[in-house]
């Protein structure tokens, strides 16, 4: 099975979404990581889209261990 992986523009998470959760495949544009989003100071509504550019970037160390979508972690191109 093809690998989908997508990114979220704004809080610059990936994931894979050829994965079959509750959550994914994803609507368009939609964040799985969603939930997780934190938002800088005075921006607190989670109207997705409406402040593209106040996410603040997350960590795949932000979302837990028992969530169900998990954030793909870029490992270094290993060169043999
Ligand atoms: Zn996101």
């Amino acid at each position: 099975m093809a690998e989908r992986i997508y990114t979220d523009g704004n809080c610059g998470l990936s994931w894979d979404d050829s994965i079959i959760t509750s959550m994914t495949p994803t609507p368009s544009a939609r964040c799985p990581f969603e939930h997780f989003h934190k938002y800088r100071e005075g921006w607190t509504d989670v109207n997705y889209g409406s402040f593209a550019g106040e996410v603040i970037p997350l960590s795949p160390d932000d979302i837990p261990d028992d969530y169900e979508v998990r954030p793909i972690v870029y490992k270094p191109e290993v060169t043999t």
